[in-house]
């Protein structure tokens, strides 16, 4: 998709903040650090809509990115984030759960995880609940440039092991430095707009 227009609509912290319109959502899950924000602004061509996490201060907030008025990007706050305090995390478990439940606006969900470790306790526990909720995710294994294309494979494999995914053809590599994975997201972000 060609990117004429991106713009931040909105960084919520509540219900009431999200837009009240009826645009298609793509959500971002993943640890924080896991390259949400980079992979929002790799496919879109800009250095920096999406906020990243090596500028200070960032917050957690639910970040809405309107693309081409046409579909919304929604990078949600990283889970299994160190410096939260206990209710900050059970304020956001809540919000991101019902969001997810609840929310008619939501085409699609990429849940993130770092292709050079084993998916951590709380990706599994993120995939086992979207599964059961029948929110099946898209994996996108992130940062798929820092790992040889043998471990490559092999990170793929052990995604789909620890996920029990049926395939590891399920996992598309992700890389904001060659743009692995690029093309694909695109190609399944376009087919539920359709
Ligand atoms: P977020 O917290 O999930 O939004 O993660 P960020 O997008 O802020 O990324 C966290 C860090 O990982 C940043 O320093 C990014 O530059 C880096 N990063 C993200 N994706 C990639 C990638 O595909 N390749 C490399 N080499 N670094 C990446």
């Amino acid at each position: 998709m060609k990117v004429n227009k991106a713009e931040i609509v909105i960084s919520a912290v509540a219900e009431a903040q999200y837009p009240g319109d009826n645009l298609p959502e793509v959500v971002l899950l993943g640890r924080s650090n896991v390259g949400k924000s980079t992979f929002v602004n790799t496919l879109i061509e800009r250095r920096s809509l999406a906020r990243t996490s090596q500028q200070p201060g960032k917050t957690q907030t639910m970040n809405f990115y309107q693309i081409n008025d046409l579909f919304r990007f929604v990078d949600m706050p990283g889970y299994g984030y160190a410096k939260a305090s206990k209710s900050e995390r059970d304020k956001w478990g809540k919000m991101i759960e019902k969001y997810l439940r609840q929310r008619e606006n939501v085409v699609m969900i990429f849940q993130l995880i770092d292709s050079r470790h084993e998916p951590s306790e709380d990706d599994f526990l993120m995939y086992e609940w979207l599964t059961y909720y029948e929110l099946n995710p898209v994996i996108i294994g992130t940062k798929a440039d820092k790992i040889s294309r043998t471990n490559q494979k092999k990170s793929m494999n052990q995604i789909a092991k620890t996920l029990n995914l049926k395939n590891s053809r399920e996992v598309i590599l992700f890389s904001s430095e060659t743009k692995l994975g690029k093309e694909e997201s695109w190609k399944l972000i376009e087919s539920v707009l359709k």
